[in-house]
């Protein structure tokens, strides 16, 4: 896949072995994550920050776990380029800045539909309307801390 600098839009691809809590243990079920805003004070000529969103994928992932999962964490990539798209020397356009609780029924719900798209969308029930995600996140603190489930992703005074 390359680097941000390789392909100039921003988003690198990773894997990982496992990921860890804070605290060095596994978390067994965790298939993947996206993070970071942007490269520290680069702005380009139009002052714009540069995006550099980093998607981690778990390494064993094969076939439909993989490409549900990419799918997932692509809508959350998604999600922050736009955001860091719409800053500038003024500051963001804080309308872009979603909460963990948006983003997540977001990327949920485009999941739910490549599940469909293979026919497993039974399977996956859980995720198959934004009711059904909403119980799913209260139920799995792990994907987004509940405390800060209707924060905004980023922070409100960039
Ligand atoms: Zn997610």
């Amino acid at each position: 896949m390359g680097t941000s600098e390789d392909t100039n839009n921003g988003v690198t691809i990773s894997f990982v072995k496992n990921f860890r809590n804070n605290k060095g243990r596994v978390i067994p079920d965790k298939q993947g994550d996206t993070g970071g805003l942007s490269a520290a004070g680069q702005f380009t000529a139009n002052g714009k920050y540069v995006p550099d969103i980093q998607i981690r994928l778990k390494g064993t992932l094969t076939g439909d776990e993989l490409a549900a999962t990419l799918v997932h964490e692509g809508s959350h990539a998604v999600d922050r380029v736009a955001f860091v798209a719409g800053c500038g020397v003024s500051g963001c356009n804080q309308s872009l800045n979603l909460t963990g609780r948006q983003t997540e029924e977001r990327a949920y719900g485009v999941e739910y539909d490549y599940w469909q798209s293979v026919g497993l969308g039974g399977e996956h029930s859980y995720i198959s309307s934004q009711r059904q995600i909403d119980i799913f996140l209260g139920l799995h603190p792990e994907v987004c801390p509940l405390k800060y489930l209707d924060n905004p992703i980023f922070p409100p005074n960039l």
